[in-house]
C-alpha cells in the first residue's frame, strides 16, 4: 500500500484519501477479529459431510487434487460472489467490500464481518467431492491472496491475460457503479466463469469507472457499513403490510422492495452525472488522530491473535476495537466535538476499567500498562485535536 501510495504521488495520480483508506482498513481489521466473537456453523457442517457423505476420491498426495480443488474453489467463489450481489441477504454482507469510492490496495482489505453467516454454503460441493479440508483451506488462501493485487488503478490492461484471469482492469469494472459495469466480473482468480455465464464486461476507455455503491453510505462509520443493508431489510419487512412481502424481503433480488414501502419511504439513488465522492473536510490533527487509532487497532488485533484469550475477553477487546473505529469515524465524518467527546470519554473509561480488571486478574503488567499508556496517549492527542479544530480553516465545528 505504501509503495502504491508513493508511486501514485510520484506519477501525479494519487489514488488514496486518508479518510477512505482508514475506513477500509478499519473494516479489514474488524473482519479479522470477528472470529473472537462468533463461530460459524459452517465448520460443523463441513465436518459432518467429510465424516459421512464425502466421496473418498481425493488425496493430498496427488497433484491433480490440488489443481482440481484450486479451479473448483474459484467456481464456488464465482457463485457466492455473484449471488452476493444479486441477492439482498448476501449483498448485506458483501456490500462492505464495495462502499469505498476510491480504488486501491486498501480497498482489497475492506472486508465484511458477516460473511461467515451464509458464505460457507457455497463451498459444500468441495467437501462433497471429497477435497481434503487442508486442501480447501490452502487453495482458499491462495485464491484470497491472488485477489489482493488486482485492486489498483495503476496497472493497465494486460493483453491475453485478460482472457483467462481476473486483472486490475476487469476487477475495476466490478467495483464500478456505471450502468454498463454494474453486476459484472465476479471471478476471483479466473475470469472465464464470467465469460461462460454471461456476466463479463470489458473496461472501456470512454467510460471511466465511478467507484462505490448506488445507495451511497456517506459515512466512514464501520458499524453502519456492516449493518446498513440489514437495517434497510428489517425496516422494509417491518413496514410492509403484506405478510408475503415481509418474508420475501429476505430472499428477494438486490434492490427489490415491497411496493407499498417503496412508495411510502422512497430511497434515493445517486445520479452518476454529478457524482461527487463523500469527503468531509477535516483538519490535519483529525488525520493524525485517525492514523494513531488505525495503528492502535492493528496492534490490538495482532495481540489478540498472539495470546490465549478467554471468550469474554475476546468479546470485550472486540468491542473496544469496534468502538474505537466508530468514534474515530465520527471525527472523520466531520462530527462535532460536543457530540463525539462523551463517546470518546466513555470508551477511554471502559479501557481503563478493562486494564484494571486484567491487573486484578493477575495479567502480565505489560498488558495492563499498555492499556493505560494507550489511554494517556489517546487523551493527549484528543485534547490537541479538539484544541486545533478550526471551523474557519474548513475543520469540523466544535459544536
Ligand atoms: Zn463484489
Ligand atoms: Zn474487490
Amino acid at each position: 500500500m505504501l509503495f502504491e501510495l508513493a508511486y501514485g504521488i510520484y506519477k501525479g495520480r494519487n489514488t488514496y484519501r486518508l479518510n477512505d483508506a482508514v475506513g477500509s482498513l478499519f473494516l479489514g481489521t474488524l473482519s479479522q477479529v470477528r472470529r473472537f466473537v462468533t463461530l460459524g456453523v459452517g465448520g460443523y457442517v463441513y465436518y459432518l459431510i467429510t465424516q459421512y457423505m464425502a466421496l473418498p476420491l481425493m488425496d493430498t498426495s496427488h497433484w491433480w487434487t490440488w489443481v482440481f480443488a484450486f479451479v473448483l474453489y474459484d467456481f464456488c467463489y464465482y457463485w457466492l460472489h455473484r449471488l452476493g450481489h444479486e441477492r439482498m441477504i448476501l449483498w448485506a454482507a458483501h456490500v462492505a467490500h464495495h462502499q469505498s469510492e476510491d480504488y486501491n490496495l486498501s480497498t482489497a482489505l475492506r472486508q465484511t464481518s458477516t460473511g461467515f453467516l451464509l458464505g460457507w454454503v457455497f463451498y459444500i460441493p468441495m467437501y462433497l467431492a471429497g477435497v481434503p479440508a487442508e486442501v480447501v483451506i490452502s487453495v482458499g488462501s491462495l485464491n484470497l491472496l491472488y485477489q489482493y493485487w488486482v485492486h489498483t488503478e495503476h496497472v493497465p490492461k494486460l493483453g491475453w491475460y485478460e482472457w483467462v484471469f481476473v486483472t486490475p482492469s476487469n476487477h475495476r469494472v466490478h467495483h464500478a457503479q456505471n450502468d454498463q459495469y454494474m453486476d459484472r466480473n465476479y471471478g476471483g482468480v479466473f475470469i472465464i466463469w464470467d465469460r461462460l455465464f454471461g456476466t463479463f464486461q470489458e473496461e472501456q476507455a470512454s467510460d471511466p469507472p465511478v467507484y462505490g455503491i448506488r445507495g451511497p453510505l456517506r459515512t466512514f462509520n464501520p458499524f453502519r457499513a456492516l449493518t446498513h443493508i440489514y437495517v434497510d431489510m428489517i425496516k422494509d419487512s417491518w413496514h410492509t403490510a403484506r405478510w408475503q412481502d415481509k418474508l420475501r424481503v429476505w430472499v428477494a433480488r438486490t434492490g427489490w422492495r415491497p411496493a407499498d414501502v417503496a412508495e411510502r419511504y422512497p430511497r434515493e439513488k445517486t445520479d452518476l452525472s454529478n457524482f461527487t465522492k463523500y469527503d468531509p473536510a477535516i483538519t490535519t490533527w483529525v488525520g493524525i488522530y485517525a492514523i494513531f487509532q488505525l495503528l492502535a487497532v492493528i496492534v490490538l488485533s495482532d495481540r489478540m491473535a498472539a495470546v490465549e484469550l478467554s471468550y469474554w475477553w475476546g468479546v470485550a477487546l472486540w468491542a473496544v476495537l469496534l468502538t474505537t473505529t466508530v468514534t474515530t469515524a465520527f471525527w472523520l465524518d466531520g462530527g462535532s466535538a460536543v457530540r463525539t467527546l462523551p463517546w470518546e470519554g466513555a470508551r477511554l473509561l471502559a479501557i481503563i476499567a478493562l486494564s484494571g480488571g486484567s491487573a486484578v486478574g493477575g495479567a502480565d503488567p505489560v498488558i495492563w500498562l499498555s492499556g493505560v499508556a494507550y489511554v494517556v496517549a489517546n487523551a493527549v492527542l484528543l485534547a490537541v485535536m479538539v484544541w486545533r479544530l478550526n471551523p474557519q480553516r474548513g475543520g469540523a465545528a466544535l459544536v
